[in-house]
């Protein structure tokens, strides 16, 4: 295995997936952990490996769309439901968060990000077959 090989696995890894495919596939996964990268300094992967139909590249299941949701939730945990005046409160400061500018921007961006990277990744698990 090269250097660059162990240094794109050790990436990944921290993502969160060592990939479990073919040395030289390696190369690739290189270029697309960069480009990947890129676009999102931090996204996350939960799986990498070699399918009988060739590269399968899973990004995680993201609970919050934009980071000012997890910020909100920070200063604003959620109460009890069995307290149902704070919860009933708690769900329309929420939604009120959700109307303001700031979250509907940061929103369009993250779709707009997660659409380029997942264009990426789908180019990328095409032509996997050719590698
Ligand atoms: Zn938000």
């Amino acid at each position: 295995m090269t250097d660059e090989g162990d240094d794109v696995s050790a990436r990944l890894g921290a993502r969160g997936a060592f990939p479990q495919v073919p040395d030289h596939w390696l190369p690739h996964l290189d270029r697309l952990d960069r480009e990947l990268a890129a676009i999102d300094p931090d996204y996350q992967v939960s799986q990498v490996k070699e399918t009988y139909d060739g590269l399968r590249f899973q990004l995680p299941p993201t609970l919050h769309q934009a980071p000012c949701c997890e910020l909100w939730l920070s200063v604003n945990p959620s109460p009890d439901r069995q307290d149902v005046p704070a919860w009933k409160a708690w769900c329309a400061r929420q939604g009120e968060h959700e109307q303001t500018i700031a979250h509907e921007r940061q929103v369009a961006d993250w779709r707009a990000r997660r659409a380029a990277m997942r264009d990426l990744i789908a180019i990328a698990e095409r032509e996997s077959y050719t590698w």
